[in-house]
């Protein structure tokens, strides 16, 4: 049979050109024909003769005809797409030379040993960082088993993830931790992975958060190494390094980004002040009737105010916490409380952040005085984290929020794939999903 150089002398077509048209785009590889059987189209390509010398000696070797070898490619719609290669073999006459018979390749076309086509896998890939794919669902769509579609996407995983290009440029570090598993340690390791983010801002000034990589365990440890690891020249390139407030990881940048500015994030500062609201709420409860909390005792009733911030309050909201408030000498304390939880959000909420420090200046002159335990609790840890806490205001408000979505997107991946039992694959799949292969 003649090998057609287009789809007009191919036997039995069916969808024209489309196809015909990319595989083409690969040089020296022609449609020899395209098939459609029920949902499965069979395109066949091969490529035109050539002159062939063995690998080994050189010696120009006779051809031994051809095999036929079913390559998976990219499903075109609901229809799967099986690439038919006819393959060429070819055999070594020389005596002495170990080759015996040897194929083609086409590196372009599919891998030496895959069963996937180059193609598919990029596409698997795409599929699998910008539509939250799985692998189950995406080999499926290809008509291939799991381990097949993971073994042709995780060495492409590998290589992008060991690319060290893709930690440049960043100056704004974010840190946190997640759990993985809830499985047994000693068989998968620590459940708690330190999850290292790239915040920084691009040219409009967003944050465009990336996961840069995960390590076993959440400790001073864990970070440290990691940041020892990457070189002293992506450490001095950190100019802000962003964390909850852990001591752990504090310690781990004042050691290994002594240059950087530490930021506490302003989300978990808030939270901390809406806790000591809650727990000053259940101690003043409990002081005054006896019992935790229930439906009709006037602090239960504004439980869920007291979490919001006074901004977000109607007139109508704020009139019952004064009712509740009123209702009792000792409930005073709650309100004192929840006026300090305000002002922290206060601070965070000035419009100009040279206001905003002053405001948290003040906070840091005065919480740690307060006579309600809660406050003065939260006023020394803020003061202990002095440096950390102010340094929002002068960071153009540096924050640990990309970190927080990373983990939303990580979790979201997580659930989808039902859980993982090898971490790192684990790793590689929240690197491609979270950003961090792609810069
Ligand atoms: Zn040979």
């Amino acid at each position: 049979m003649s090998h057609a150089t287009g789809c007009a002398n191919a036997p039995a077509i069916t969808d024209p050109c489309s196809r015909c048209d990319v595989l083409l785009g690969l040089d020296a590889v022609q449609v020899e024909a395209v098939e459609r059987d029920g949902r499965v189209m069979q395109v066949t390509v091969s490529t035109p003769w050539q002159l062939m010398g063995c690998p080994d000696c050189g010696v120009v070797a006779p051809s031994r005809g051809r095999r036929r070898r079913v390559l998976h490619d990219v499903p075109h719609g609901d229809t799967s797409v099986q690439i038919v290669w006819r393959q060429r073999r070819w055999r070594c006459p020389e005596a002495g030379c170990a080759r015996g018979t040897f194929v083609e390749q086409v590196p372009a076309l599919v891998p030496a040993r895959g069963s996937l086509t180059c193609r598919a896998v990029t596409w698997a890939l795409g599929q699998l960082r910008t539509q939250h794919a799985t692998i189950a669902g995406l080999a499926r769509q290809l008509g291939v088993g799991w381990w097949t579609l993971w073994r042709a996407v995780k060495p492409e995983l590998q290589r992008l993830a060991g690319d060290p290009g893709r930690f440049t440029g960043v100056t704004c570090l974010g840190v946190d931790e997640h759990i993985w598993h809830h499985a047994d340690t000693r068989q998968r390791g620590p459940k708690e992975l330190t999850g290292m983010v790239d915040l920084t801002r691009d040219r409009d000034g967003r944050v465009r958060a990336r996961l840069l990589d995960l390590v076993a365990g959440r400790s001073k440890k864990a970070y440290a190494d990691w940041l020892v690891e990457r070189g002293a020249d992506f450490r001095a390139g950190v100019e802000v390094a962003a964390l909850d407030p852990y001591g752990g990881y504090k310690s781990a940048i004042d050691d290994e980004l002594a240059e950087a500015t530490a930021v506490l994030d302003a989300f978990h500062v808030i939270k901390l002040g809406t806790q000591v609201v809650d727990e000053v709420r259940r101690r003043v409860q409990q002081d005054t009737t006896g019992h935790r909390g229930r439906k009709g005792d006037p602090l239960f009733g504004i439980q869920r105010l007291l979490r919001a911030g006074a901004e977000n309050l109607t007139d109508r909201q704020l009139e019952r916490l004064a009712t509740a408030i009123e209702a009792d000498q000792a409930h005073e304390e709650v309100y004192v409380a929840w006026r300090c939880a305000q002002d922290l959000r206060a601070a965070y909420r000035s419009k100009d952040t040279a206001r905003g420090r002053d405001r948290a200046e003040k906070i840091l002159e005065s919480f740690h005085t307060c006579p309600i335990p809660e406050v003065a609790r939260l006023g020394r840890t803020l003061r202990r984290w002095r440096q950390a806490f102010l340094a929002y205001f002068t960071t153009d408000r540096a924050n640990n929020g990309g970190t927080e979505a990373i983990n939303g997107i990580i979790e979201l991946h997580r659930r989808l794939a039902r859980g993982y039992h090898n971490f790192e694959n684990y790793r590689l799949r929240m690197l491609l999903a979270a950003g961090g292969l792609t810069h």
